[in-house]
């Protein structure tokens, strides 16, 4: 019986020769093709080799051409691509952190389109900096010096590093001694800018003494990291920012801070989620900050360097900048992001990624409402609303917890990972987060645009 079937199946090259092979064969390429119907084939061999006695498809069908153009087209679809966010996490490094203002989207399109005076000075006429776009703007916010901005904050911690400290100490906390998601650990940076690292005090405790009794003739640096995705709760302290400059400055050190997330405003809910904004670090006296440009400030990837002028123009001179160099549609958007900055913007409107952490929860609650009635219209499906917890990061980002209201979805005769996976698999793929065996959808992250595709996806999911 079943090996009368495998005799039925069809041979590749000849089935790609038949007019359904023929007319798919025109629509993609015929190596493509032959993919997808060397899957086809492979998975009724599979089924047949277990016993399974089904029945063949009519390869040479309407029906059967229209689950190959499916297929195909499945199979065409870039990789990376749009994606809701349900999990209520605002800056999820696996997302790709933080959505972009509208005004910093258009300025990456009005540079991708054409030329720009990227390096060019328009004065002049002569060759200019890609980094004045952005230099007197991020002083004028933040009141520092001097700045420079780079590809992205661990670029900025090497570079800066590997400019100041090599052959010298730098000396940090041992409860600084942090792993920032991926391979970024910081001991083996500051290793690798070929300084010597010197730890002080114990995990949970470090005192403004244990930095003092390790300076030696051959210290540097003074290095405070924040631990950004761990906290150490309960019997701990470290010196306030203020203490640590002091100390610098009193040893002719230089006082660095790497800030991770770098808020420029402490403004709502974002005061719950930042010890202190990128200002009030240097008015305490950081003499070099580093911070990303897609955490809290709501931009592109970009690692940001501000400090004393003296500090960033011999930054600026090491010839690792130009591996490191920020591109002009990064450029461009940071620009337009930073500009939602300066008055009369208000950047907690305005930045999508502060919008997202200062919605109240009553706001969210009315969403979620208004999500819940649109899924009990999909058959099968079982939701409320019920009270639960944003995010404002994972991995490399804050943890903190913001109130929200969530609609909790499930599907009797389906269990919730299943259903996760199916969301996962639709177009556009759906995020969500799984508790207690049901799904989490958590309206805070989901814009009020995507809504339409959201219930579309959770359509398809259990049909
Ligand atoms: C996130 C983070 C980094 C790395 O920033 P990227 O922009 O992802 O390179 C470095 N240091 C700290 C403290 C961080 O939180």
């Amino acid at each position: 019986m079943s090996k009368d079937l495998f005799k039925q199946l069809p041979a590749i090259d000849k089935w790609l020769a038949s007019e359904v092979g023929v007319a798919l064969s025109a629509e993609f390429s015929s190596k493509e093709v032959a993919e997808v119907m060397n899957d086809h084939l492979s998975c009724i061999r599979k089924g047949l080799d277990n016993g399974l006695t089904t029945i063949l498809p009519q390869f040479d069908s309407p029906q059967y051409e229209a689950l190959m153009r499916a297929d195909l087209l499945k199979q065409r679809l870039p990789s990376l691509r749009r994606t809701i966010n349900a999990t209520g996490i605002i800056l999820h490094t696996n997302l790709g952190r933080a959505p972009l203002a509208t005004e910093a989207i258009e300025a990456m399109e009005a540079v991708a389109r054409g030329y720009s005076n990227l390096e060019i000075d328009l004065d002049s006429g002569k060759r200019g900096s890609r980094y004045q776009h952005v230099e007197s703007l991020l002083c004028r916010i933040t009141g520092a010096e001097a700045a420079l901005v780079v590809n992205n904050c661990a670029a900025a911690v090497v570079l800066t590093l590997g400019t100041v400290a090599p052959g010298h100490d730098v000396v940090i906390s041992r409860g600084e001694l942090v792993e920032i998601g991926g391979s970024f650990r910081i001991p083996d940076v500051i290793a690798k800018s070929g300084a010597r690292m010197v730890e002080v005090g114990t995990t949970n405790k470090t005192g403004i003494e244990d930095y003092a009794t390790a300076l030696t003739e051959n210290t540097r640096v003074l290095l405070s990291v924040h631990p950004s995705n761990y906290r150490i709760i309960g019997f701990s302290s470290k010196p306030s920012v203020k203490e640590l400059a002091n100390l610098a400055h009193q040893n002719d050190l230089i006082f660095m801070q790497d800030l991770g997330s770098g808020a420029l405003v402490g403004l709502g809910a974002v005061s719950a989620i930042t010890d202190n904004t990128v200002q009030q670090s240097l008015a305490a006296g950081a003499d070099i900050l580093t911070f990303s440009g897609d955490k809290l400030l709501g931009g592109p990837q970009a690692g940001i360097i501000l400090g004393r002028a003296e500090l960033i123009q011999t930054i600026k001179k090491n010839p690792l900048l130009r591996a490191l160099r920020i591109d002009k549609l990064s450029l461009a958007a940071l620009v337009a992001t930073l500009r939602l900055y300066l008055p009369p913007n208000n950047p907690t409107h305005k930045v999508p990624v502060l919008r997202m952490i200062n919605e109240d929860r009553d706001s969210v609650g009315r969403r979620a409402r208004r999500l819940l009635r649109q899924l009990k219209k999909i058959p099968g499906l079982e939701g409320v609303v019920v009270d639960g917890v944003s995010y404002g990061g994972g991995g490399a980002l804050p943890m903190v917890e913001l109130p929200t209201r969530v609609v909790h979805v499930k599907m009797p005769g389906m269990n919730a990972g299943e259903l996760a996976k199916r969301l996962r698999a639709t177009d556009p793929p759906v995020i969500v987060r799984v508790t207690n065996d049901e799904l989490a959808l958590d309206p805070r992250t989901i814009f009020p645009e995507d809504m339409k595709d959201l219930v579309g996806a959770l359509r398809q999911a259990v049909e």
